[in-house]
Order: structure tokens, then C-alpha cells, then sequence
């Protein structure tokens, strides 16, 4: 009996003490998502990087080297939701930044939402922006659920799709860039009015200010030597531009939208994304999330491509406001902050680049509908065959083609036949044998994990490595290959320890890992794995 009454008071005391114990968890967890960021860009610039950004990532972190994107396409809704869910769009739904929906017959637009108004431009715009389309919880929703909806979660880019997907449903706010005002604008989805700080922060006009600064190189032009000559013949001059060189100059536009172009595009975001943090006095209570994504890497690198000395300015510069940005979050919270950097996607060499050191690269068009359909009519006498060619896919009509009495089995065929005579074109692939494995690995699993029951095509059209969907100028993405897959992430804060791993890891491995740092639960859709390694 007294032994009994003993344990049980010991219990009672264990048990006490591990209820007055809270639960660990940092102040503030901010993603990192630089868009079109590609892994050697890491390596690179490395040289010129200064101590504070990448590498102090580098070196207080742990980098995961070989991250990998697990799906195509590898574009922008689909990386920014695919980090996000922790899983790819067959389950997401993000197919494509756009995609064909077939029962109203339209393109849509990942975050358009004809239900709510856009907040911030005077009176509310009706028809726009939300994160309907998103077919999982995100991390930020399951942080949400785990506090009893203390926690608050923002989204923030330059881009609305890149602030509203990683936000993701139940979150409190996601904020974007309005081209005709320069304003951060949001949606009647999170609230009727934009919140006071963001009002006083659009009235300082900044991007105002900024897109009278011309973008002239940090250091001499000449000291630029891991990117070519300054004027290639690959290079898309910006718009109201006769050449892609120094000095650009970003005022000529239509409103505020060259900005986009400016490396004060990251400055513009980073100034936002700390107004954000003071504003709402993030980390003051529960953990919060910030989703930030810089865009601008991504607009301005489709002109002028990865090996333009822009790109290597562009990230020199990234590298030095990271670098105050870690500073500032190290005097607001001390230790207590968790940060993950990776990207959406990467991107493809120019072709032309490519071609003039003789390796394999060309421009070719993927979305080839109208020149099919042509083909169709005259050999099968059906005026409309496929529907739309969004991302590469081909969405057939398979009604019309039945009411037409035309096997859809020979026709398939004769589409393909017709596609693989492109010289840029690898492969065109149906679902069915996607489904039986036709591609090698890894490649038919990325298309298993991007295509959606409900919203994807019949047909991909895979182009050949080094093919630039497009014109051999500049640069694009949305393929499996390397260059477009392989992605920087790399941890840093709040029980992250130090090093780094070369085990391949998955872009869906990472809301897992969050969910298991917080000790909350992972989203809805998740399939990826938890990163041990790195605590
Ligand atoms: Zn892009």
C-alpha cells in the first residue's frame, strides 16, 4: 500500500513536471524560396559571396547539395505549393502555373478566384486572387491547427502565386506586387482591408524611388569572370531596351512594372517582409511563419539567362541584403528563428549559349496544338482533336474523337508520330504508358508525381535534354532535367546543426522536416520524408 501510494505520487510529480514544461518550438520560422535559383549558383558565385549571406548559410548550416525536385513541370505554382504540402501537383492539384480546366472549356490561372476582390487598389477590384485551387493544408495550416490558431502565417513575394500557394488556405495574410500602383496589395480570401503598417508602408511610395535607380554592376564589369561578356546574342533585352548591357534602367516601363526586373525587386520585398514582421509583431507570442519568395531572380533571369553577368550581379547583391536580413532577425530573436532557402526550380543554359561552346541546346516549340490539329482534320476529318496544349501537355478532346468513330488508340499514335518528327521533341508520352513505366527512372516517377487525374493532359511532349521551350534566347524551365530540377536547401537557426549531405533528397522532403521540427502535424497531402540528418 505505502509503496503503491509512493509511485503514484511520483507519478504525480513526473507528470506535473512534464506538463509545466512547454513545448520547444522557435519564434519564428521563415521559408526562403529565391525563384529560379539553381543549386550551382551556390558554388559558382562562392568566391565573390561576401561572409554574411550564403555563406554564413553555408557555414552555420546544413546544406542538403543534392535536393532534387521530384515532378514536372518544374515552374513556379508548382514549386512554391510543392514546398509547401510536401507534396507534388498529382496531389497538390498545382499542375502548371496554368492549366486547361475541361469542364468550363478555359485556361486557368493556379490562383485565380473569380469569388473574391482584390485589397489595396483604391476600391476592391472584383475577381481575384486566392488559394482556392490548392488541394492541400500547407505547412503554415497544421502550425495553425497545432496552436489552436495562435500561430499566424503570412505569405510575401513579388509574385501573387509565390506569396499566396506557400501561405496556402487558413492562412492570415498573403501580400503581392501591384505593377500599376507599386503597392503590396492582398485579396478580400484573408481580409477587407489592407492592415495599417501595409498602408503606411505603400504610402512611402518606395518603388517609386526605386525604379528611378539604374542598375549599374557592384563591381568593374571585367571582374565578372564566371559569366560571359557583358552583350550576347542570346540575351533578351529588357523592355524599352535596344541591348541587354549595363547600365538598365527600369523607369520606361508602363506604371511600376520594370521594377520586377530590378535587383531592387529583392530590396522592395525584403523592406516589405520586415514591415510584415514588425507590423504584426511576428514571433510575439506562438510561433509564426513568414513564407517569403523573391521573384525577381526569375523575371529578370528569363531576359538575360544563367550566365549573364546580370545573374551573377543579381545574386552578389542577394547575397549582401541576406546577409543584413540574418542580422536583423539575429537582433529580434536571438537564437530563436528557423530559416530554410531553396527554390522553385532552375532553369536551362541559353541555347545559344549552349551552341556556341558546341554542346547540345536548342530552341524549340513544345505547345504545338494548332499545327496538330491541322494535321488531324486533314488525315482523321475531326476540326479540334486536343483541346489545349498547357505545359506541355496535350489535353485531347476524347468525346469528339469517339462521336468521329476514330480509334483513339491510333490516333494517339499518329500524334506521336507527328511530335517525335520535331527535331527539339525527345518523346511524347501518354498517361497509360507513364503509368506502365515507359520513362527511365527517375523520370517516370517526376511525371506520376506532376500529373493530376482531374486536371492534367493525355499526352506530354518531352523534349530532348538542353531543348528551351522557345527561342534559343535567354532562358525557361518546366522540364525534369538537372538544370531545372536541381535545387539549393539549406537550413539554418533554431536546432538546425551544422553540415551537410549529399544524399538525394526530395523538394517534398521538406515540409515534412518543418512539421517534424515544430512537432506538428505534416499537411493533408504530404508524401515526403523527414530529413533527419539535420538536427
Ligand atoms: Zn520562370
Amino acid at each position: 500500500m505505502k509503496t503503491h501510494t509512493l509511485l503514484l505520487l511520483a507519478m504525480l510529480f513526473a507528470g506535473n513536471s512534464l506538463f509545466a514544461q512547454p513545448l520547444e518550438r522557435p519564434k519564428l520560422v521563415v521559408g526562403i524560396m529565391v525563384d529560379q535559383m539553381r543549386w550551382d549558383y551556390l558554388y559558382r558565385y562562392y568566391g565573390r559571396y561576401g561572409n554574411t549571406g550564403f555563406k554564413r548559410l553555408l557555414r552555420e548550416g546544413f546544406s542538403c547539395e543534392q535536393t532534387m525536385i521530384n515532378y514536372v513541370p518544374s515552374v513556379t505554382a508548382c514549386g512554391h505549393a510543392a514546398v509547401y504540402t510536401g507534396t507534388g501537383p498529382a496531389v497538390n492539384g498545382i499542375v502548371g502555373n496554368d492549366w486547361y480546366d475541361r469542364k468550363s472549356g478555359k485556361s486557368v490561372y493556379c490562383v485565380y478566384d473569380s469569388a473574391v476582390s482584390t485589397v489595396g487598389v483604391g476600391k476592391p477590384v472584383a475577381g481575384g486572387m486566392s488559394p482556392r485551387h490548392l488541394m492541400s493544408t500547407t505547412i503554415g495550416d497544421e502550425l495553425r491547427i497545432a496552436t489552436g490558431f495562435q500561430s499566424r502565417v503570412v505569405g510575401i513575394a513579388l509574385k501573387d502565386r509565390a506569396a499566396i500557394l506557400p501561405a496556402g488556405q487558413g492562412a492570415n495574410a498573403a501580400f503581392w506586387y501591384d505593377d500599376a500602383n507599386g503597392h503590396f496589395i492582398s485579396s478580400t480570401w484573408y481580409m477587407d482591408s489592407l492592415p495599417a503598417w501595409a498602408v503606411a508602408f505603400n504610402k512611402e511610395q518606395r518603388a517609386a524611388k526605386y525604379i528611378q535607380q539604374p542598375w549599374k554592376t557592384l563591381y568593374p564589369v571585367s571582374s565578372y569572370t564566371a559569366s560571359t561578356a557583358d552583350d550576347k546574342h542570346y540575351e533578351v533585352p529588357l523592355p524599352g531596351e535596344d541591348k541587354p548591357v549595363f547600365i538598365h534602367r527600369f523607369n520606361q516601363g508602363k506604371g511600376y512594372d520594370l521594377l520586377k526586373y530590378s535587383p531592387l525587386g529583392n530590396t522592395l520585398t525584403l523592406d516589405f517582409a520586415k514591415a510584415a514582421i514588425e507590423g504584426y509583431d511576428l514571433g510575439r507570442a506562438a510561433t509564426d511563419m513568414l513564407a517569403l519568395s523573391f521573384s525577381t531572380p526569375d523575371i529578370a533571369g528569363h531576359s538575360f539567362g544563367p550566365d549573364a553577368i546580370e545573374m551573377e550581379d543579381m545574386y552578389l547583391r542577394l547575397d549582401k541584403e541576406l546577409g543584413e536580413f540574418l542580422r536583423w532577425l539575429d537582433q529580434r530573436y536571438g537564437n530563436d528563428y528557423l530559416v530554410f532557402l531553396t527554390a522553385d526550380h532552375g532553369a536551362i543554359n541559353s541555347p545559344g549559349f549552349l551552341q556556341d561552346h558546341r554542346m547540345p541546346g536548342m530552341g524549340e516549340k513544345l505547345g504545338r496544338a494548332a499545327v496538330l490539329n491541322e494535321a488531324i482534320s486533314k488525315q482523321w476529318g475531326i476540326p479540334q482533336a486536343i483541346l489545349s496544349d498547357a505545359g506541355s501537355q496535350l489535353y485531347l478532346d476524347t468525346a469528339a474523337i469517339s462521336r468521329a468513330g476514330v480509334p483513339l488508340a491510333g490516333l494517339q499514335q499518329f500524334i506521336k508520330a507527328q511530335l517525335k518528327a520535331v527535331p527539339g521533341i525527345g518523346d511524347a508520352v501518354s498517361i497509360e504508358e507513364i503509368h506502365n513505366g515507359y520513362l527511365p527512372a527517375p523520370f517516370n516517377d517526376m511525371y506520376i508525381n506532376g500529373w493530376h487525374a482531374k486536371r492534367s493532359g493525355d499526352i506530354m511532349v518531352v523534349p530532348a535534354p538542353g531543348v528551351k521551350n522557345g527561342s534559343i534566347m535567354g532562358t525557361t524551365h518546366g522540364t525534369m532535367y538537372p538544370y531545372d530540377t536541381h535545387i539549393p536547401l539549406i537550413w539554418f537557426g533554431w536546432k538546425i546543426r551544422h553540415g551537410s549531405s549529399y544524399r538525394s533528397i526530395g523538394m517534398t522532403d521538406i515540409a515534412a522536416t518543418v512539421c517534424a521540427l515544430l512537432h506538428i502535424q505534416m499537411p493533408g497531402g504530404t508524401t515526403g520524408k523527414v530529413i533527419t540528418e539535420i538536427f
